[in-house]
């Protein structure tokens, strides 16, 4: 192979390399900044995470007390959790929020809404790629 083939090739490898970064959802999922005061848990950037995945912050309170299955409330666009919860747990469960209820599994972006519709049921609706598939409700 002759450096000019070579550097070709390199070319090529490095445009494809780029073509997948794009492809790739750039979407974030934000960290929790939480802390523990007392009995309770407070999770104050939760209007970012709200914002982030363009929920209502009740939504997202909903979620979290169903999942830790203690209640939590919204304060001030901070959530008020009852217990003591470490930082890398409530990461976690934020993480499995996007992944199910916030990123599309189609097209794997961000840019969804969820539809409460009768007897329990509630959808994922993708304004990305028009995807609606029935997710677990909470
Ligand atoms: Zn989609």
């Amino acid at each position: 192979m002759s450096d000019e083939e070579y550097m070709k090739l390199l070319d090529r490898a490095f445009a494809n390399a780029r073509d997948l970064a794009s492809n790739a959802s750039d979407f974030v999922i934000p960290k929790v900044d939480s802390l523990i005061q007392g009995n309770k848990t407070i999770i104050r950037n939760l209007g970012v995470l709200a914002d982030k995945a363009r929920r209502d912050p009740k939504e997202m309170a909903r979620y979290i007390s169903r999942e830790l299955g203690v209640p939590a409330g919204v304060e001030e666009l901070r959530l008020i959790i009852s217990g003591k919860f470490q930082a890398a747990e409530l990461d976690m469960r934020i993480q499995r929020y996007f992944e199910t209820y916030v990123i599309c599994k189609e097209c794997h972006k961000p840019d969804t809404k969820l539809e409460r519709a009768g007897r329990g049921m509630l959808y994922l609706m993708c304004e990305a790629c028009g995807s609606r598939y029935g997710v677990k409700n909470y």
